[in-house]
C-alpha cells in the first residue's frame, strides 16, 4: 500500500520515489496526477499499465516553466505567448517535439509533438527538483473518474503507487484544456478548466479541432468509463428512483440530490462535479440524472464530460 503524506512534509520522499523511477500521486490545481519521471521509460511504462491506458494515448508532461518546456519542445511565437498569459495554470501546450531530447518514446507515443503544461504548485516544484518533466495523466484507472482528493487517488491506485502527496482537494477540479499550436494557429483539442472564451480573449479566435489522438481500441471498451449507474444528461424531470446532479433550482422527486452550484456558478461546479459524481453512485440510486448546464465558459468541459460519462468513454 502507497504511503500518504501531506505534500509539504512528503515532497523529499515524492522525489525520491520518483528518483527511482516509482509513481507518485501528486495534486495539481486540475486533479490528481499519477506521476513519473518522463525520461524514465520503465517509470512512465508503469503509468500505462497502472491505469490500464492504451499506450497510443500519449500523456502531458509537467514542466517547472517555460524554459523547462523548451528543452522538450519547439515554441513558436504563438506558443510563447500563450505560456506566458496562461502558466502556471490548467492549459496544455501541443508543440513539435525536440528531436533527441531525452522524453521517453512512451510519453508522446511515437507522435512528433509533445504536449507541455506548468501546473501551479508542487508538481511544478518536483519537476524544478528533478530537472526533469514528470508525466502524469489523472490518477484513476481507465474509466474511471477522475480523482480531486488525495482518498480517492488511494481508493483507487492505492496498491499501485510509492507514495500519495495530500494537497487536499484540487481548486479547479476539471483536467486541463488542451491546444495545438501549429505555426501561428491555435486548435483546440480538449476543453478543460481553462475557458476557450478566456484564451480568445487573449490570443483571439482559436479554431476547434477534432480531439486527438482518438482513442479506439477493441478490447478497451470494457474499460472505458462505466459508470456503475446510467447517467443522463439535460434531464428536465427525475424518477424516484434516481439520484439527481442539480444545477440552480432542483428538480424535486429524486432520491438523493446533489447541487453542482446553487448559484449557477460554472467555476464552482466543474470543481464539485467529479467528486458529486462518485458520492452518488454509492447513493443506492438505479441511475443519475443530470440537469442542464449551460455550454459557456467551464460549461464546455463540464458538459464534454458528462456526455462522456453517459456514452461510458472517460480516461
Ligand atoms: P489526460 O488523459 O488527462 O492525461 O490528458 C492528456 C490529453 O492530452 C489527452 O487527450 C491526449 O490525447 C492529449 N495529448 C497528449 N499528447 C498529445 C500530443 N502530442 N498531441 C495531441 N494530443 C496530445
Ligand atoms: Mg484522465
Amino acid at each position: 500500500m502507497s504511503k500518504v503524506f501531506s505534500s509539504d512534509i512528503g515532497f523529499d520522499v515524492a522525489l525520491e520515489a520518483l528518483r527511482d523511477g516509482a509513481l507518485v500521486g501528486v495534486p495539481t490545481e486540475t486533479v490528481y496526477g499519477l506521476a513519473a519521471d518522463a525520461t524514465n521509460e520503465q517509470a512512465v511504462a508503469k503509468i500505462y499499465r497502472s491505469k490500464g491506458r492504451p499506450s497510443f494515448n500519449p500523456l502531458i508532461a509537467h514542466v517547472s516553466g517555460v524554459e523547462m518546456a523548451q528543452r522538450y519542445g519547439a515554441f513558436p511565437e504563438v506558443a510563447l505567448k500563450l505560456a506566458d498569459a496562461f502558466w502556471p495554470g490548467p492549459l496544455t501546450i501541443v508543440v513539435p517535439l525536440n528531436e533527441s531530447c531525452g522524453i521517453a518514446d512512451a510519453v508522446t507515443a511515437g507522435l512528433g509533438t509533445i504536449a507541455l503544461r506548468h501546473p501551479l504548485g508542487i508538481m511544478a516544484d518536483l519537476a524544478e527538483a528533478l530537472d526533469a518533466p514528470i508525466a502524469a495523466p489523472s490518477a484513476n484507472t481507465s474509466g474511471k473518474i477522475s480523482p480531486t482528493t488525495a482518498q480517492h487517488v488511494f481508493d483507487d491506485l492505492g496498491d499501485k503507487v510509492a507514495v500519495i502527496l495530500d494537497g487536499g482537494a484540487c481548486a479547479v477540479g476539471l483536467e486541463s484544456t488542451v491546444v495545438k499550436v501549429d505555426g501561428e494557429k491555435i486548435i483546440l483539442l480538449r476543453e478543460g478548466g481553462l475557458s476557450a472564451e478566456l484564451i480568445e480573449a487573449q490570443m483571439g479566435k482559436i479554431e476547434r479541432g477534432t480531439r486527438a489522438p482518438k482513442v479506439e481500441a477493441p478490447g478497451m471498451l470494457l474499460k472505458h468509463y462505466a459508470p456503475r449507474l446510467p447517467l443522463r444528461i439535460n434531464a428536465k424531470s427525475v424518477r424516484a428512483d434516481e439520484a439527481l446532479i442539480a444545477f440552480g433550482t432542483p428538480l424535486d422527486g429524486a432520491m438523493a440530490t446533489r447541487n453542482l452550484s446553487k448559484d449557477e456558478n460554472l467555476e464552482e461546479a466543474a470543481n464539485r462535479m467529479f467528486a458529486i459524481m462518485k458520492e452518488l453512485e454509492d447513493s443506492g440510486a438505479h441511475g443519475i440524472a443530470v440537469q442542464p448546464i449551460p455550454h459557456h465558459g467551464l460549461g464546455a468541459a463540464i458538459n464534454d464530460r458528462l456526455k462522456r460519462a453517459a456514452e461510458g468513454s472517460g480516461d
